[in-house]
């Protein structure tokens, strides 16, 4: 069995762009089309920015690959955040990125994005009684910081989930879901229609600067802009002339049934909230918008779907839904997390007007979609004061392949348990 992406067979949203085979001047050129990309470019396109957008294909990293829970933050607890950055840099970052996920949803309601969005709340699901402490701890931080949550004990975790396996839950009714591709492809179809011209196989092989301007070459054309953003997150190919992004790589991988019955699903995720859970090697699962049980977990399919981490699927939903477990798992696929030390994104200066943005750790699709606007916010007035992260001017962290590989050596002891 092969790799089969769901998102690539149930979106609804599809749109295809032409190769880049002319030598075309811009404001700004972007390289990389996910999230961060394309929200950048329509952002641009939107206050009257001459933008070129280039990539293989729209969504062919994280973007298109991932669970669609739309949270807000990041992975972190605010305090940690705040640890790491200071007081200051921190509180800016966490009230950004707690606005992140009505930035989604009010771009896929202006520009009409077929998505599959329901905003009808997640769930971080306790798989412990040390995971419920965890979640406790979370509730009382950010509830501190104004976010509207409900903490739920194990009986009314059990109610909204339909399983008895958890110790409690962290509801958050201004999250929820989407189909990640599309709202990708949504994204890149606004930013077409605002006049952004966007471009697919078409990949930077190099970058150089030239006078006052960035050249940005692909195999068949040429971009030269002043302004230059680099939005390939944990999928960056060869580059010559610029530093590759350094992260430590994390698989994750997804398993989906076909549409199933109402009869199948009954009392299984009723409301239909997108879940993940408290343990380290961490596991998440939901339904589409046909009924289609999605669950997750951290591991490397490879091209030929590793058995340890399938069979692993197969038991996993048991565990959670006894009623599942006659299911056949029909779809398997899977996507690297860029993950950064401190799971705190980069953005990196390149130099003269020139960024990478990388390192979501995992929570990408809000935190994307907000530093593509507000890097343009910070080209259009020349300033980094509307960046919510401050820009580094170094790209140092280290033994990234061995951290993954560590990673992924525990996953699958995890999954054989
Ligand atoms: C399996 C999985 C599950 C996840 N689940 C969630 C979730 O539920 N919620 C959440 O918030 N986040 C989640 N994330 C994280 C989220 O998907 C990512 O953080 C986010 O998609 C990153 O977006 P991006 O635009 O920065 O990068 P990407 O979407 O990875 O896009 C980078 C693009 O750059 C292009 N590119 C690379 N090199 C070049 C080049 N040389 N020239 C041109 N283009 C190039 C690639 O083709 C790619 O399309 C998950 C990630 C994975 C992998």
């Amino acid at each position: 069995m092969l790799q089969n992406n769901l998102w690539e067979n149930s979106s609804k949203e599809n749109i295809g762009f032409e190769q880049l085979k002319d030598s075309v001047v811009s404001d700004l050129t972007i390289v990389g089309g996910g999230y961060t990309g394309c929200s950048a470019a329509l952002s641009a396109a939107e206050n009257g920015l001459s933008v070129t957008l280039i990539d293989n294909k729209i969504g062919f990293g994280g973007s298109g690959r991932n669970v669609g829970l739309v949270n807000s933050g990041l992975w972190l607890p605010p305090k940690k955040v705040e640890s790491i950055l200071g007081k200051d840099s921190g509180i800016k970052l966490n009230k950004a990125l707690s606005k992140a996920p009505d930035l989604v949803f009010e771009l896929i309601d202006k520009y009409k994005i077929n998505c599959s969005a329901k905003r009808n709340g997640t769930l971080h699901c306790a798989h412990s009684q040390k995971g419920f402490k965890d979640i406790q701890d979370r509730y009382q931080q950010l509830t501190e910081r104004g976010a509207e949550l409900e903490l739920l004990d194990q009986k009314e975790a059990e109610k909204r989930i339909g399983s008895s396996k958890f110790h409690g839950a962290l509801l958050n009714k201004k999250a929820g879901t989407i189909n990640p591709l599309s709202y990708c492809r949504g994204l890149a179809r606004a930013a077409q229609s605002k006049g952004a011209n966007i471009f697919e196989a078409s990949l930077a092989t190099k970058i150089k600067r030239k006078d006052n301007f960035w050249e940005i070459q692909t195999e068949s054309g040429s971009i030269q802009s002043k302004m230059l953003l680099i939005a390939t997150n944990a999928y960056q190919q060869n580059i010559k002339g610029i530093d590759p992004s350094k992260y430590t790589p994390v698989y994750y991988f997804q398993a989906a049934t076909k549409p199933l019955s109402k009869d199948s699903l009954e009392g299984v995720l009723t409301n239909k909230e997108g879940c993940w859970d408290t343990a380290t090697v961490m596991s998440s699962f939901r339904l589409d918008d046909e009924n289609r049980f999605i669950i997750g977990g951290i591991g490397n399919l490879g091209p030929n779907i590793s058995k340890i981490h399938s069979s692993w699927a197969k038991r996993k939903t048991q565990s959670i839904f006894p009623s599942l477990k006659n299911i056949s798992l029909d779809y398997f696929w899977g996507g690297q997390i860029a993950m950064t030390d401190d799971h705190i994104p980069k953005i990196y200066k390149i130099g003269q007007g020139a960024y990478s943005i990388f390192g979501y750790s995992g929570r990408g699709i809000g935190p994307g979609t907000y530093l593509g606007k507000s890097i343009i916010e910070s080209f259009l007035t020349g300033s980094e004061e509307s960046l919510p992260i401050k820009p580094t001017h170094s790209n140092n962290e280290m033994f990234g392949k061995l951290k993954g590989n560590f990673i992924e050596f525990g996953a699958k002891l995890n999954h054989l348990a």
